[in-house]
């Protein structure tokens, strides 16, 4: 059985990013930029007033200064400051030719056609063109992920279409004979089919954009049929339950089925042992074991890295340590194990708090989750107090 780390390595050998696409800036939020992007201009673009006051040359030890103009932001100031004199200038506005500091209205007084300084301190309020940035400098690297500040920077550069992953095309099965929609009555046997929602919760999360999601029976000759109609029409196929070696789970007798080469079928992970890894081309597929815990581990600790994969940004195994807040059920085990946890802040500190898993089958146990206490093979029990390593699930 081979362990989590080299399942990842598994994964990541075996998935290439998808060819990127150019978006909007308004569609680019969350993608992964594959272009670096460089200042094709200085930022700012000209010498402009960092407060509301008047615009003076720095060494014009005046008196006082005649007002010669009033210069709003972005009005082509077109007059020159001599000495004894200076313009009426507003936060944004260009610095006019002649002046090179901003007096603070809060530092003067107005008599008449005159502005008085009261007060002259050396800060010239003046923010210089290129200091934010210089024209040719590289701002952007390929692979990082585009939030509203990255869009910003954009935007201000005149960039406003960019290279991006597109979102990764998923299809998702969720099988079981005694699986119904949310919304059904059950019959005895019966179960609400959650994994369907918690997928379509973290496909989106992670970057993709579920093409098809259907509840199918153990019937391996359907599931055969509707997965060989997707052809070429996912990136990533996630089939929810059927890993393990029951006689109806099937997952990695279709895989094969449908030319897809199997790279692992089990990992020595808890929970998430039964967990199928299988590509064929550039498409990739999952079978996931179909506790409800399990599938929330799984989804993170290995599925998420395919998603990360084919954008071609950087992976986030975002592993901290962080202190236990409360004693739990802890039994030491052979596997490497994932816990249900949750980070708060307790009296002003960071601090991590096993949730309860009795069993993974438990969907309670999910509520409030933010990350997972990540305990190795054969730990001894983490103590009350101690720092413990906990992945955390939303990436900073
Ligand atoms: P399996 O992986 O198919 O052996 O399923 C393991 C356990 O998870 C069984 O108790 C299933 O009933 C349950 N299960 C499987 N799929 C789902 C689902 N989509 N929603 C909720 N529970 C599920
Ligand atoms: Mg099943």
């Amino acid at each position: 059985m081979i362990s989590l780390a080299q399942a990842r390595a598994l994964i990541a050998e075996n998935i290439s990013p998808l060819s990127a696409v150019a978006a909007p800036l308004g569609g680019a939020c969350g993608g992964v930029l594959r272009q670096d992007v460089w200042a094709k201009d200085d930022l700012p673009g000209f010498d402009r007033a960092a407060m509301d006051g008047y615009a003076i040359a720095s060494d014009d030890a005046s008196e006082k200064f005649r007002m010669v103009a009033e210069i709003q932001p972005g009005a082509a100031a077109k007059c020159k400051i001599g000495h004894g004199e200076c313009a009426r200038i507003f936060t944004g506005a260009l610095i006019p030719a002649g002046a090179s500091q901003v007096l603070m209205q809060e530092d003067v007084r107005i008599e008449g056609e005159f502005m008085v300084p009261v007060e002259r301190s050396r800060v010239t309020h003046v923010r210089h063109r290129g200091e934010d940035a210089r024209k040719g400098d590289l701002l952007l690297k390929s692979g990082m992920r585009l939030g509203a500040g990255e869009l910003a920077l954009l935007a201000s550069l005149g960039v406003t279409r960019v290279k991006t992953s597109p979102p990764v095309r998923v299809a998702h099965f969720a099988t079981g004979n005694e699986l119904m929609a949310p919304e059904k009555k059950l019959a005895p046997g019966q179960i609400r089919d959650s994994n369907s929602t918690l997928v379509a919760t973290l496909v989106r999360q992670f970057g993709g954009e579920m093409v098809k999601q259907a509840r199918v029976a153990d019937d391996f000759d359907l599931l055969l049929e509707k997965t060989r109609a997707l052809k070429r029409s996912f990136d990533l196929l996630l089939i929810s339950g059927g890993a393990s070696v029951g006689d109806y789970d099937f997952g990695k007798k279709l895989l094969a089925a449908l030319g897809f080469k199997i790279h692992f079928s089990t990992i020595n992970l808890r929970p998430g042992k039964p967990l199928v890894f299988a590509s064929r081309g550039k498409q990739a597929a999952f079978v996931v074991p179909g506790n409800p815990v399990s599938h929330l581990v799984t989804l993170h600790v290995a599925v998420r890295l395919a998603f990360e994969q084919f954008s071609g940004g950087k992976t986030s195994w975002t592993l901290v340590k962080i202190r236990l807040a409360e004693p739990f059920d802890f039994q030491p085990g052979t596997r490497e194990t994932f816990w249900p946890a949750r980070m708060e802040i307790q009296n002003g500190e960071l601090v991590a708090r096993a949730l309860r898993w009795q069993s993974s089958g438990d969907v309670t146990g999910l509520i409030g989750i933010n990350a997972l206490l990540q305990l190795a093979a054969n730990l001894a029990e983490p103590r009350v107090g101690e720092d413990i390593s906990v992945l955390m699930l939303e990436v900073p």
